[in-house]
């Protein structure tokens, strides 16, 4: 009897606090890497029902070459859909995800978002097309609207919170847009060099012209062929402002910078932050602040 007594106490100490029995079960929902989860962090706040999780932390930023760790296998076992950003940038790990989990939900935030091919410095392995497009605002709203409505299928009663969530969202990035095109079409200069090729749907968005890229491959180091290469085309551009990123290094950004007399200054893609609901609007106003420094005359 004693044995059973505490069982029966295991069982309800077991049990989530304030479930009593009628508990819906709550489901997970992954998100790839930060920008995505940032998004989709917006679309699933507030709503029950539901955990979501990035399946990287913010600290690993892009996710070319990206391998798949035992405890990205461990958060996926236990997920029903998991976000993607899609255009290749989960190509590295994404056939071995298809194969380990088949009943997994798959949500491809690229879809219906016109995109670039790769630009030329790409390297072969690195895909057709630039995956950076969450750095434009109108793809942005496009993949909120695939997150909307695939959370609309996947938690049907939940379709008023969540479709409120997404309407409200696509409100404030429409202001964000508005604010970024006239600014950024206000500034004189239009030319920058950014440090990897995460920029060319946020300058087409807005006008910018990206004349070269530091590195093709942030995750590499810089040959002295590629940084003779990068150093003529900025020279022939007549020293526009570099632009280096947080996350990594800007030894090869510096380089290019002491060989050309061109300024350095910094751009936020967006694949690393705090996990505020507001980072994808904060992130673009620091940017847009950089780049009125870098411009303006
Ligand atoms: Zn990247």
């Amino acid at each position: 009897m004693k044995k059973l007594l505490a069982l029966l106490l295991i069982v309800l100490l077991a049990l989530p606090l304030g479930g009593c029995g009628a508990e819906t079960e709550e489901i997970t929902v992954v998100a790839t890497f930060y920008p995505v989860y940032i998004l989709a962090k917006n679309v699933l706040d507030g709503v029950s029902g539901v955990s979501l999780t990035s399946m990287t932390p913010p600290s690993t930023g892009c996710l070319h070459d990206y391998q798949l760790l035992t405890g990205d296998m461990r958060t996926l076992s236990t997920a029903r859909a998991l976000i993607i950003n899609g255009a290749g940038m989960e190509d590295s790990f994404l056939p071995v995800i298809k194969s380990r989990f088949a009943g997994l939900t798959l949500v491809d935030c690229a879809q219906g978002v016109p995109l670039l091919s790769a630009d030329e410095h790409a390297d072969e392995d690195h895909g057709e097309y630039n995956a950076h497009i969450w750095l434009d605002p109108h793809n942005a709203m496009q993949m909120v609207e695939n997150i909307r409505s695939a959370m609309v299928e996947l938690l049907p009663g939940q379709a008023d919170r969540i479709n409120a969530n997404a309407a409200q969202y696509t409100r404030r990035l429409t202001d964000l847009d508005a604010e970024l095109a006239a600014a950024i079409s206000a500034l004189p200069n239009k030319k920058i060099v950014t440090f990897h090729e995460a920029f060319p749907y946020f300058a087409r968005a807005y006008g910018l012209d990206v004349v070269a890229v530091v590195t093709s491959d942030p995750d590499t180091p810089l040959s002295s062929r590629m940084l003779s290469d990068v150093i003529a085309a900025v020279k022939e551009a007549g020293n526009p402002p570099l632009f280096s990123e947080p996350l990594y290094g800007d030894t090869a950004v510096r380089t290019v910078a002491r060989s050309t007399g061109a300024k350095v200054y910094e751009l936020d893609p967006l694949v690393t932050g705090d996990g505020a609901l507001t980072a994808y609007e904060d992130v673009m106003r620091a940017n847009l602040a950089v780049l009125q420094e870098a411009l303006g005359q």
